[in-house]
């Protein structure tokens, strides 16, 4: 597909939108709060937005690409489960949004367009085998081989919903003891109110450097980075999310566990890991470039 096509990253507060030029180019990204433009009375009501949002640019838009943080039909046309936006529960959201904007509207998982946008951003030929796993408030990844996203069964990829031995924490899955828990932003509040309440969540990991909560931290994210090397023996490694971004993240530590706990020779030899450059309008690129079938 050649022509313009729009990307949207919907989150649990905001929605992100922008216009993707036939040339590449990312245009007119627009931040807008969830509950205005896809109220949970009708969130269908998103569709709306998107027609008068290509209304103004003037272009004749062919597809948009919609990111949704939550668990999606393998076919991506029903939304199954979204934990901060319940009111997408069940919902057939591709075709309700195609009807309403005029569009042809495409759904995936917003890890799957963080990931297609942090590919054409870290210019990596879209061959062979590309983990991306994104550590925020939770812990997702995304799997693309040969630029389509790797679909199992159920469509799913859950990395953060890894069940770990002996952890005890209720998850918002439902299940007990899932790596996110441990390995994400949430653990990361929890360590702060229990341990360093007087530091700010900004400053948490240079106050952290050599406490044993951090060696511990970085120790479950290794074995479960090297777990996934060792079971898809990935072309790269693409680690991104918020909590990398932060100041005096210990991203040569981490970098240095995996490897070692990942298999020698291989995969661990030659292993790529990247780091995505971050931005907020990373899953609006992702989106629109997924719409265009790039
Ligand atoms: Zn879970």
């Amino acid at each position: 597909m050649s022509g313009y096509t729009l990307g949207a990253d919907v989150g649990g507060t905001h929605v992100r939108l922008g216009l993707l030029t036939p040339a590449g180019e990312l245009q007119n990204v627009q931040k807008l709060r969830r509950e205005e433009v896809m109220p949970d009375s009708d969130p269908a009501a998103f569709g709306k937005v998107l027609r008068d949002y290509i209304a103004r640019s003037g272009e004749r838009v062919e597809a948009v690409g919609v990111g949704i943080p939550g668990t999606l039909s393998r076919d991506c046309r029903e939304v199954l489960k979204v934990p901060n936006i319940p009111a997408l529960d069940s919902l057939p959201l591709a075709a309700l949004l195609t009807q309403r904007s005029g569009v042809p509207v495409v759904l995936e998982n917003d890890t799957v367009m963080l990931l297609s946008g942090d590919i054409h951003r870290l210019r990596l030929p879209p061959k062979g085998l590309l983990v991306g796993v994104y550590i925020g408030t939770g812990l997702g990844s995304a799997v693309f081989y040969d630029g389509k996203p790797l679909k199992g069964r159920c469509g799913l990829n859950e990395l953060g919903h890894f069940p770990l031995p002996g952890r005890k924490e209720r998850c918002t899955c439902g299940n007990i003891g899932c790596a996110e828990n441990l390995i994400s932003g949430r653990r990361l509040q929890a360590l702060r109110a229990e341990q360093w309440p007087e530091t700010d969540i900004g400053d948490l990991f240079p106050a952290m450097a050599d406490s044993p909560e951090l060696e511990e931290w970085i120790d479950a994210a290794a074995c479960l980075l090297a777990g996934v090397v060792n079971l898809l023996d990935p072309e790269a490694l693409v680690l991104g999310g918020g909590v990398p971004q932060m100041k005096g993240f210990p991203r040569e530590r981490l970098e240095k566990a995996v490897r070692e706990k990942a298999m020698h020779p291989l995969p661990s030899e030659g292993l790529e890991i990247l780091w995505s450059p971050g931005g907020d309008d990373t899953g609006v690129l992702g989106a629109a470039r997924f719409a265009s079938g790039i």
